[in-house]
């Protein structure tokens, strides 16, 4: 089945990318159609609490909430903003068609891809629930939270070390939990961090157990050599152990890095596909933050704006 309009724009995601392109797309009257995804509507901050670093809200504001206005704007500009997943996409001819969950095709001349990218969990029951309560995915967004406190960074990875060397500007003490007796972080990074005296080490140990009923208390960490367990008190644990774009859907069709990131023109938010742009955390290696993608989720609309004006 087909919906038988062929709009200008599709945006595919629902996170500061998906509804920053959405804004600047509705104004610019290219009626927008968003698709928001079905469980996770709203993006990565819908699982946070505080967010203190988005500009405009000095008193801070709720991730979720600050997901509802820029939900809102989106829709008060006019942009069709759809609930569901898209489960398959055909991006390579001058027609680009996306399908829904309900296997209905959706056609447009652009598409912008805005898909984000997750966070790679550690799988322990309580992992979610205290998401925003002690446990976090994002120093940068995070540390502040954790002055004068002795947290837990979880990774051997450069993103890891740094992650830890981040924090001490802020912690009392961190100790980097790795299930390996070596670091796999580069050896600049991996020194920086064994100069610090600040950083402790718990090498061989995975978290077996995260503790704590309305804020993290601690973890209990388990010796992946011997088994045996010991509790680690802590107030903050850190998951560095990576991230996967969620870009299977174009695999194949749009150039993706060896990670599986999307390959866009430098300073351009343009793919290897004429009218596929892609924004956000599905782009972005290094910033990863609401404000860096709902930047290149209105540099996507823009640029989409100037092919969808080629062609006209
Ligand atoms: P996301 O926010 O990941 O949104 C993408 C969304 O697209 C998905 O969630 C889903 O709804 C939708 N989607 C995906 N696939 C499909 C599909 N096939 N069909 C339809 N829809 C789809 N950043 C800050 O700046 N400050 C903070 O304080 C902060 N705190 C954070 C706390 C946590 C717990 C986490 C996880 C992240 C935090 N971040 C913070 C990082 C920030 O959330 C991300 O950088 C940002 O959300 C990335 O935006 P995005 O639009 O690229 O992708």
């Amino acid at each position: 089945m087909s919906d038988s309009a062929v709009r200008n724009v599709i945006i595919v995601g629902s996170g500061p990318a998906g509804y920053t392109a959405a804004v600047y797309a509705a104004r610019a009257r290219l009626e927008p159609l968003v698709f928001e995804g079905s469980v996770t509507a709203g993006g990565a901050l819908m699982n946070t609490t505080e967010v203190e670093n988005y500009p405009g809200f000095s008193e801070g504001i709720m991730g979720p909430a600050l997901m509802d206005e820029m939900r809102s704007q989106a829709e008060r500009f006019g942009a069709g903003l759809v609930p569901d997943d898209i489960v398959a996409m055909d991006l390579t001819g001058e027609i680009k068609s996306v399908t829904d969950s309900a296997g209905t095709e959706h056609r447009a001349k652009a598409v912008i891809l805005a898909m984000g990218s997750g966070y790679r969990k550690l799988g322990l029951p309580d992992e979610d629930r205290m998401s925003g309560h002690g446990v976090s995915w994002c120093a940068t967004c995070d540390g502040f939270f954790f002055r004068d406190q002795e947290i837990a960074v979880v990774g051997g990875g450069d993103s890891a070390v740094e992650e830890a060397t981040f924090l001490t500007r802020f912690a009392k003490k961190v100790t980097l939990v790795h299930r390996r007796d070596e670091l796999r972080a580069s050896k600049i990074m991996a020194d920086r961090a064994f100069a610090n005296d600040k950083i402790e080490f718990a090498w061989n140990s995975e978290v077996a157990e995260i503790q704590g009923t309305d804020k993290l208390t601690g973890v209990l960490l388990r010796d992946t050599v011997t088994g045996e367990t010991r509790e680690l008190p802590t107030t903050g644990l850190f998951i560095a152990i990576g991230h996967d774009p969620r870009s299977e859907l174009v695999k194949g069709q749009v150039r993706l890095d060896e990670e599986g990131y999307v390959l866009v023109r430098e300073g351009t938010t343009e793919t290897n596909l004429p009218g596929v742009f892609a924004a956000g955390d599905l782009v972005d290696h290094t910033y990863r933050q609401a404000i860096t993608a709902a930047g290149t989720g209105c540099a996507a609309a823009l640029d989409a704006e100037r092919f969808l004006a080629t062609l006209e």
